[in-house]
């Protein structure tokens, strides 16, 4: 496995967010994770990266454990987070922006390659790049996060709720670049609301409830459980 979670715990005081969650990440999969608002995903995947202590279980990246590692470790071992709201520096330029995902990054001798492989992907931030990324609209924005995400060369990527207030067409298009980028061979933690998009990618999912992890399994099962499709399928 490439990402290992063993009953995970992170409190705020009083406030248990995460309550002893447990899953896996192989190399080269796309997992999901669900849950309504205030479930704890944030909490779980910031735990993961580091930004957020847990209060106790086991992280293991990569063959190491990193439960209390720093968080420039993880990265430069190929753990990248897209946080939610897309955190994009927006005075900043659109360039100056991706350039902070390769921060870390110690072989840089294929950067300039890379920027141009996303320029030719993005190309609303190529005709822009010397501009504040202020400019760009939220579905852009959600773009250039990937694109600074995939500048520091992850295995994994976890993404949390990257379709939030996007477009149809274009939280299609972040499904579809996922899907290219795990072609690729990226693996993917992918917490979403957007739950049947989510598990008709995913290859796995958990549900978190308050915390803790209520449901886990293949995205086939997942999706055919009645009792999640009523709690998070609604009637389509
Ligand atoms: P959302 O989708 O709304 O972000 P979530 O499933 O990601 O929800 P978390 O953001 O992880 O859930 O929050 C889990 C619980 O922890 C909530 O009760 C939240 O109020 C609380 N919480 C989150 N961050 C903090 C914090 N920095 N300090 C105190 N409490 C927090």
């Amino acid at each position: 496995m490439l990402l290992e979670v063993e009953d995970l715990h992170v409190r705020y005081g009083r406030t248990h967010a995460v309550a002893g969650a447990t899953l896996s990440v192989a190399e080269g999969e796309i997992v999901a994770v669900l849950g309504a608002n205030g479930a704890g995903k944030s909490s779980l995947l910031k735990a993961i990266l580091g930004t957020v202590k847990p209060a106790g279980g086991r992280i293991r990246f990569a063959g190491a454990e990193v439960t209390h590692a720093p968080v420039p470790q993880r990265i430069r071992d190929g753990l990248v987070l897209v946080p939610e709201g897309r955190r994009i520096l927006v005075s900043m330029t659109i360039e100056e922006n991706l350039l902070l995902g390769a921060g870390l990054r110690r072989d840089r001798a294929t950067l300039p390659r890379e920027m141009d492989a996303i320029y030719d992907r993005f190309s609303n931030l190529a005709a822009r790049r010397d501009m504040p990324a202020a400019v760009l609209s939220g579905g852009e924005q959600q773009m250039l996060a990937i694109g600074r995400a995939m500048l520091a060369k992850p295995r994994l990527m976890m993404l949390d709720e990257p379709s939030l207030g996007l477009s149809p067409l274009l939280v299609d298009r972040v499904f579809s670049l996922l899907r290219e980028l795990n072609g690729g061979g990226m693996a993917v933690l992918l917490v979403e609301q957007n739950t049947r998009k989510t598990l008709e990618l995913a290859a796995r999912g958990s549900v978190l409830e308050l915390g803790r992890m209520v449901m886990a399994g293949s995205a086939a099962s997942l999706l055919a459980d009645e009792g999640l499709q009523r709690a998070y399928l609604g009637a389509g």
